[in-house]
């Protein structure tokens, strides 16, 4: 066998090349919905895509090689191209990504589908995608010697990553902004649809497993029982980063109203995570960032069960994508039809001011006893800053970057739209406070805090999420701040001296638990008083 023979035949040159079939041909469909999805004015626009389809080549080439080995492991490419065929094939076909849903259909033989496949057409094109990679990973003679290969194995995955790498951070905010606007893409990457399609199935389907909730916090009371009805209104924010906020020293003027209020503003909080999923289970677990586990947050009653022993009643308003398991045993409030037709028509999610006329109904209707509220906020959800704050709000900076394509937009443009989103939040929370200056029934407090901050391409980088340990301080640093009614302030004249004292410390999402049983006056063992802003003996 000559050695171009050798060499075009062994596990290498066979795993690249299988990657750049199924690169070619199972991701039609999703060339195109990506190409659709880039706006017009994306500088580069072929080139990109062009490049897109090199990342995807060398992720497919860096599993192969790593996966395939020697004859026993023929099998590897076979499947993956199978896959990736089928899932090629039905979305063009179907027109539709695979998801779980899809998978769904296809386990339980949808007829009407499966006939788009048993077709002459279908059997026709699915052997034209399979079969060529298929007869040459049966002709591939891989090396005897490992020894070798592995060298040159390693060789090839190590400049795959890095050029894939290279090719991503490049274009980071094209992918950044693209991807989390149009989730459904990662849909019609054949076969990694497949894989993460029967994870979400299954994830869908398994029987429940049976979480026994440890209760928490079972010794918990108020502590002054024949005292006035307390309310708290925790406002619990969404991508607001303290940079941001006037209140900590942000030149322009993006907190014009509740600088007027009276507000205890603490500068120095950083964030328990860098993305809503980890920060909001976090907030009301009990747990320090330190201590924090997911796992043992959703197998124990949250700060709201405590308040709830104690006496409270707590309602939790949703203007975000839920509660993330912490609220899920009290009540849970919903827009009225004339407040949502006000505030949500025609939009993904609703004005936050939509929370304040409900909160506002809410008290009038209900009778006064101690309470808590939380309201979700959408916040400065991105990448569409725009549609966080009503278009003529006032203050508003100019120009705005009015779409999700955040890299069609100038840094300033991306920056005066979030600014903007922070100005509207500052509007809501002024509203907020409003609401409870009038509620004389209660002695009242408002606290406010975001679950994580926010990257507006500071040092290349966009939006937020990324590892904790490495994500700048955009992402982490977070605006938290008080506000107690006169009420409040002369039933616990300690607690409102304590928290106005603690206004310079560092404090972080930790300090939230135990303060807000410190402001709804419940005791509990499990309260850390060093952490209760509203202790300070
Ligand atoms: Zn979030």
């Amino acid at each position: 066998m000559s050695s171009l023979l050798r060499f075009v035949r062994s596990a290498v040159v066979v795993a690249a090349l299988v990657a750049a079939w199924v690169g070619a041909t199972c991701n039609v469909v999703f060339f195109r919905k990506f190409a659709e999805a880039l706006p017009e004015a994306t500088p580069h626009r072929v080139l990109l895509i062009v490049m897109t389809g090199l990342v995807l080549f060398l992720i497919y080439n860096i599993v192969l090689q790593l996966l395939f080995w020697g004859r026993w492991t023929k099998v590897v490419p076979i499947l993956l191209v199978v896959l990736a065929a089928v899932a090629g094939y039905a979305s063009l076909v179907f027109g539709v990504g695979v998801d779980g849903d899809q998978i769904h259909n296809v386990l339980e033989t949808n007829s009407r589908e499966a006939s788009g496949f048993f077709n002459w057409q279908g059997v026709f094109w699915l052997t034209a995608m399979i079969a060529p990679p298929v007869a040459l990973v049966l002709w591939a003679r891989p090396a005897h010697r490992i020894g070798r290969a592995t060298v040159i194995k390693a060789g090839v995955v190590a400049l795959s990553l890095v050029a894939g790498l290279a090719i991503v951070a490049v274009n980071y905010i094209d992918y950044a902004s693209t991807f989390r606007a149009h989730r459904y893409l990662r849909d019609y990457i054949a076969p990694a649809n497949v894989f993460a399609g029967l994870h979400s199935f299954y994830r869908k389907t398994q029987p429940l497993e049976k979480i026994v909730i440890a209760p928490y916090g079972e010794d918990a009371r108020r502590v002054n029982p024949s005292a006035r009805p307390r309310l708290l209104v925790f406002v619990l924010g969404e991508t607001a980063r303290a940079e941001s906020f006037s209140l900590g020293g942000y030149a322009r003027m993006t907190n014009p109203k509740l600088a007027r209020e009276g507000v205890v503003y603490f500068p120095n909080t950083s964030s328990c995570g860098t993305a809503t999923n980890v920060s909001v289970p976090c907030i009301f677990s009990g747990m320090t960032r330190e201590e924090y586990s997911a796992k043992t947050a959703r197998a124990r009653e949250s700060l709201l069960d405590v308040a709830r022993r104690a006496g409270y009643e707590t309602a939790w308003l949703d203007n975000n994508t839920g509660c993330k398991g912490t609220c899920v045993r009290g009540r849970e409030l919903s827009f009225s039809p004339d407040i949502a037709k006000t505030w949500c028509e025609g939009r993904d999610f609703c004005l936050d001011e939509a929370m304040v006329e409900e909160l506002q109904r809410f008290l009038k209707d209900e009778p006064t006893k101690d309470r808590i509220v939380v309201l979700h906020q959408v916040g400065s959800h991105g990448p569409s800053y725009f549609k966080r704050y009503p278009e003529n709000i006032e203050g508003r900076f100019d120009p705005v970057c009015a779409t999700s394509a955040l890299q069609t937009c100038s840094h300033e443009a991306i920056v005066n739209t979030y600014d903007n989103s922070i100005l509207y939040t500052d509007l809501m929370l002024a509203r907020v406070i409003d609401v409870l200056k009038k509620e004389d029934r209660y002695d009242s407090a408002m606290l406010y805090a975001s679950d994580h901050g926010e990257s507006t391409g500071e040092k290349g980088l966009y939006l937020h999420g990324a590892p904790y340990m490495l994500a700048p301080s955009q992402q982490t640093h977070v605006p938290m701040l008080i506000w107690l009614s006169d009420a409040m302030k002369k039933a616990a004249p300690v607690a409102a001296g304590c928290v106005a004292a603690y206004r310079d410390a560092k404090v972080s999402h930790d300090n939230i638990f135990p303060t807000v049983l410190g402001l709804l006056d419940v005791e509990t063992k499990v309260r850390r008083a060093n952490l209760d802003l509203t202790r300070c003996d």
